[in-house]
C-alpha cells in the first residue's frame, strides 16, 4: 500500500489523455468598513450582475455630483471616469458570505479532485482586501478552506465503499523568500527539483487527518506560527504567502488501482507590493520591500497569459511551488479580492487588471496516477480472479 512518506510526493504519472482549461477567475468585493464609510469615499465598483462589473462608473445616477458644475466642466469629469466593463467567471458582491463564495468556486473542484485532477485555489488582492477572511474566515463564517475540505469529507464518506482514501496535510508559510513549516518547528525548508514529481519541500511534515474538525484545529495551530498572525492588519503578515495543501491517495478497492492528488489552497500576500513598482510618490519608496515571490507570480501570469514558451518559473519559491497550479496539470481557480472605496482606487484598478490577464490562462488537466508498477500489479490480480472464475465453469 503506498504511504504518504514525509516531505515527498510519490511518482506521479498522468493518463495520457487530458483536455485544457481556463483558469476560473472570481472577484469577490468586500463590504466598506466604517473607516471607508465614515470618509465618505466615492464608490468606483458598480457590479452589475453576477459576472460583470464596471470599474470607476460615471457618476450621472447621483443628481448632485454635477451640482454647479458648468456642461463643459461636466463634459471633463465625464470623460475622467475610466468607466472600464469587466467580465469574470464569478462576481460576489457584499451580501455574499463565505458559504456563497464556497458553493460558487470550490464547491464543484471536489469531484473533480476525487476523479483525480489536482485542484488549485488562490486568493489574491491587496493587504485588508478581504484575502484571508475568504479563506480562513473566522467562527461565525468559517473561510473557504475549511469548507473545502468538509465538502471533500463528505464526499468520501459516500464513495468509501468503492475507494479507499488517505489523507495528508501540510501548511507552510513563504515568508521573505523563506520556506517554513507551519505545522512542525523546523528551519527554513529547501525546495528541490524531482526529476518525477516536480518540485517538493524537503522536510515538510504530512500530518494525517480524519475529519474536518481537526482540518481546523491544525489550521489554527499553523496561524499562530505563522510570522504574524494572518487576521492582524500588519505589514509581516500581508507580505507572507500561506500555502495549505492536502494530498490524498485514492485507492480503487476493486482493482487497486491508485491515484495520488493535491488540493492546494493559498492566501497570498498584500498585491500592493507587486503593483509598487508602477506607483509613484510614498509607495514608490518601498520599492526594496517588494515581495519578490509575488512579483515572479505577476511575471508568470503575464507570460503565460500571452502564450509565452519559457516561462520564469525558476524566478522565486512560490512559483516554483504553484507551477503546477498556473501552468501544468491542475484546475485553478484564482479569487480576486476588492474593495469599492475610492481610497483603494490603484489597488484595486490593479486587481482587476491582473484577474483579467489571468483569464487567459489554460492549464492542460490530465488525471493523475500514482505509479505503473501498482497499476500493472492491479491488473494481474484482475487476470488471476478471471481465470478462476473460468477454472469454476
Ligand atoms: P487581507 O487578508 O486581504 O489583508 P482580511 O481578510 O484580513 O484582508 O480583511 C480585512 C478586514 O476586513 C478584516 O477585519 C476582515 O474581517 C474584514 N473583511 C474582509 N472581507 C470581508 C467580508 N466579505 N465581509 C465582512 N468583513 C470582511
Ligand atoms: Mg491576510
Amino acid at each position: 500500500k503506498p504511504s504518504m512518506s514525509e516531505g515527498t510526493g510519490l511518482s506521479v504519472q498522468t493518463e495520457s489523455a487530458g483536455s485544457q482549461t481556463s483558469i476560473k477567475v472570481i472577484v469577490r468585493l468586500r463590504p466598506q468598513n466604517q473607516n471607508e464609510m465614515q470618509s465618505n469615499h466615492k464608490t468606483v465598483v458598480k457590479v452589475v450582475d453576477d459576472k460583470m462589473l464596471i470599474f470607476d462608473p460615471k457618476e450621472e445616477q447621483n443628481p448632485f455630483f454635477y451640482h454647479g458644475v458648468a456642461q463643459k466642466g461636466r463634459d471633463l469629469l465625464k470623460k475622467q471616469n475610466k468607466e472600464l466593463q469587466f467580465i469574470f467567471d464569478k462576481i460576489f458582491d457584499v451580501t455574499s458570505d463565505n458559504n456563497d463564495v464556497f458553493e460558487g468556486s470550490t464547491k464543484d473542484l471536489i469531484c473533480n479532485l476525487l476523479d483525480g485532477y489536482n485542484c488549485s485555489v488562490f486568493a489574491y488582492g491587496a493587504t485588508g482586501a478581504g484575502k484571508t477572511h475568504t479563506m480562513l474566515g473566522n467562527g461565525d463564517d468559517p473561510g473557504i478552506t475549511y469548507r473545502t475540505v468538509a465538502e471533500l469529507f463528505s464526499e468520501i464518506e459516500k464513495q468509501s465503499e468503492q475507494r479507499e482514501f488517505n489523507l495528508g496535510v501540510t501548511y507552510l508559510e513563504i515568508y521573505n523568500e523563506n520556506v517554513q513549516d507551519l505545522l512542525h518547528k523546523s528551519g527554513p525548508l529547501h525546495l528541490r527539483d524531482d526529476g518525477r514529481c516536480g518540485v517538493i519541500v524537503a522536510g515538510l511534515k504530512i500530518i494525517t487527518i480524519q475529519n474536518a474538525e481537526e482540518l481546523l484545529t491544525l489550521l489554527a495551530k499553523g496561524n499562530k506560527n505563522r510570522t504574524q498572525h494572518p487576521t492582524d492588519a500588519n505589514e509581516e503578515s500581508s507580505r507572507s504567502h500561506a500555502v495549505f495543501q492536502v494530498y490524498i491517495n485514492i485507492t480503487n478497492r476493486l482493482d487497486g488501482q491508485v491515484r495520488q492528488v493535491k488540493l492546494s489552497m493559498i492566501d497570498l500576500a498584500g498585491s500592493e507590493r507587486a503593483s509598487a513598482t508602477g506607483c509613484k510618490g510614498a509607495r514608490f519608496k518601498e520599492g526594496a520591500n517588494i515581495n519578490k515571490s509575488l512579483l515572479a507570480l505577476g511575471n508568470c501570469i503575464n507570460k503565460l497569459a500571452d502564450g509565452a514558451k519559457h516561462i520564469t518559473y525558476r524566478d522565486s519559491k512560490l512559483t516554483r511551488l504553484l507551477k503546477d497550479s498556473l501552468g501544468g496539470n491542475c484546475q485553478t481557480v484564482m479569487i480576486a479580492n476588492i474593495t469599492s472605496s475610492s481610497f483603494s482606487y490603484e489597488d484595486t484598478y490593479n486587481t482587476l487588471r491582473y484577474a483579467n490577464r489571468a483569464k487567459k490562462i489554460k492549464t492542460h488537466i490530465k488525471k493523475n496516477i500514482l505509479s505503473c508498477e501498482l497499476h500493472v500489479t492491479a491488473y494481474i490480480k484482475m487476470v488471476e480472479e478471471q481465470k478462476k472464475e473460468i477454472n469454476y465453469l
